[in-house]
């Protein structure tokens, strides 16, 4: 039954499905379309529509019809676990006149792990074992519901199901789906490598790479904006790795004389992941001292794993009476210069070092607005601070868009640029 040569025509269009009612009702965040919908993309596959359907096989039917009609490849998530309201798998079978048969594999499979739990099989469990005729199964090794892939009769057309729960469905698609959906629609391996960068906007990067991205066809350029940074994929079609990379190192290298010092990486993640890689490598630690970003930057640290080993720790130090307090900023600068400014963001940044015995301190001081705000220090107004070993110096940033909802990006974006100026001076790939 197990059918490993569905090969369909080559034309990389896919929707995604996502099949449950409590998608619909705003109940559960539908991450798996986020989730498919980027990993598609980087592999080379357009994803054109994505729908969300309640747990209801007419309407299921008609958005798998229609999915069909349109796209090549029809992802589905969720439905397929063991309740009577689980029906996805039911009703890709119906559509495609394929009858239902025992899948002896998966049965036994869903034994045992019933068996290890010490826990009794019901027949609901063993319907999970159920598959249409023809179809490719993927074990879960995450839980009990395989995935599956079926074709058309006419094999133009193709239909994956995987389960709902983002933690069975995320490393079905990695490590099953994903091998699979290469093998049968490219004898070619396709590499993708991103390359990360700050400081630069979209069209900035769009309009000096105009050239590059209008004429290279292997490999593609594509950039893509987020939260205030700029992600450029460049994905080669290749026999292998290496035929892929030789064609990928090149246009890295061109791009890298373009842009220079606005990357701070390749396939770094964030800026945070930088950062910590980084001082982790040449044995630095960091400690903050935050004003407007209220905690943003070493929030963002302390998401990486293994940051306890750079990061010393932070305050956030929101009034004038905390900055002299805590920081022994002093009175005669505030007085002077005012909380938003160079001065300020310098002693912050210097006396958090001391404070926390620290190698490098990094601050923030700003204005995030909506309110606030004066001619002289409008808002989105932002100094950052930086020390290090008697170098201390603050950069002024003006980040605010002017629309009344600037105030998250403008904390966001101010914690992006104290994380790349660190990340900037110890960076020695560059
Ligand atoms: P199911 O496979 O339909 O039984 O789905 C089981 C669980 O997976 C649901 O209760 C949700 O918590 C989760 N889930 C299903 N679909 C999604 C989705 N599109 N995004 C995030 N979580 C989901
Ligand atoms: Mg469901």
């Amino acid at each position: 039954m197990i059918n490993r040569h569905i090969k369909i025509q080559m034309n990389k269009t896919a929707e995604i499905l996502c099949v449950g009612t409590e998608l619909l009702l705003g109940n559960t965040i539908n991450t798996n379309a986020a989730y498919l919908g980027r990993k598609l993309s980087s592999i080379g596959i357009f994803v054109y529509y994505s729908t969300v359907i309640g747990d209801n096989v007419e309407r299921l039917k008609s958005a798998l019809s229609l999915a069909l009609s349109r796209s090549d490849i029809v992802i589905t998530t969720g439905g397929l676990g063991p309740t009577y309201d689980d029906l996805t798998k039911e009703t890709v079978a119906e559509y495609f006149g394929l009858k239902m048969e025992m899948h002896q594999h998966s049965l036994e499979r869903i034994r045992s792990y019933f068996n290890k739990l010490q826990r009794h099989i019901t027949p609901n469990n063993e319907k999970q074992a159920m598959m249409p005729t023809g179809a490719v199964v993927f074990d879960n090794d995450y839980g009990t519901a395989p995935a599956l892939a079926v074709a058309n009769a006419d094999k133009s057309k193709m239909v994956i199901l995987l389960p709902g729960p983002p933690r069975e469905m995320q490393p079905m698609y990695e490590e099953k789906v994903k091998p699979f959906l290469l093998h049968q629609f490219t004898a070619n391996t396709l590499v993708s490598k991103m390359l990360n960068i700050f400081g630069m906007g979209e069209s900035a990067v769009e309009s000096k790479l105009i050239e590059i991205m209008r004429n290279s066809t292997n490999p593609t350029v594509a950039p893509y904006a987020k939260f205030g940074e700029v992600e450029l994929r460049i994905t080669a079609s290749g026999k292998n790795e290496s035929e892929c990379m030789k064609l990928i190192e090149p246009t890295i290298e061109k791009i890298y004389s373009i842009l220079g010092d606005v990357i701070y990486g390749i396939d770094a993640i964030s800026l945070q992941n930088k950062l910590v890689e980084v001082l982790h490598k040449q044995n630095l630690t960091i400690a903050t001292a935050e004003s407007c970003t209220g905690g943003y930057i070493s929030k963002r640290i302390t998401d990486i794993s293994g940051s306890s080993d750079v990061f010393v720790g932070g305050v956030t130090t929101y009034s004038n009476a905390s900055k002299v307090a805590i920081l022994n900023v002093s009175e005669k600068t505030l007085a002077t210069y005012g909380a938003v400014s160079g001065q300020t963001a310098c002693e912050m940044a210097k006396n958090v070092a001391k404070l926390f015995h620290s190698d490098i301190g990094v601050s923030s001081t700003g204005i995030a607005g909506p309110t606030g705000g004066s001619a002289e220090k409008p808002v989105g107004l932002v100094y950052i601070g930086y020390y290090y070993n008697g170098n201390n110096y603050a950069i002024k940033l003006n980040i605010g868009r002017g629309s009344s909802d600037d105030r998250e990006s403008i904390r966001y974006i101010a914690a992006s640029y104290a994380l790349n100026e660190v990340l900037k001076q110890f960076d020695l790939d560059k």
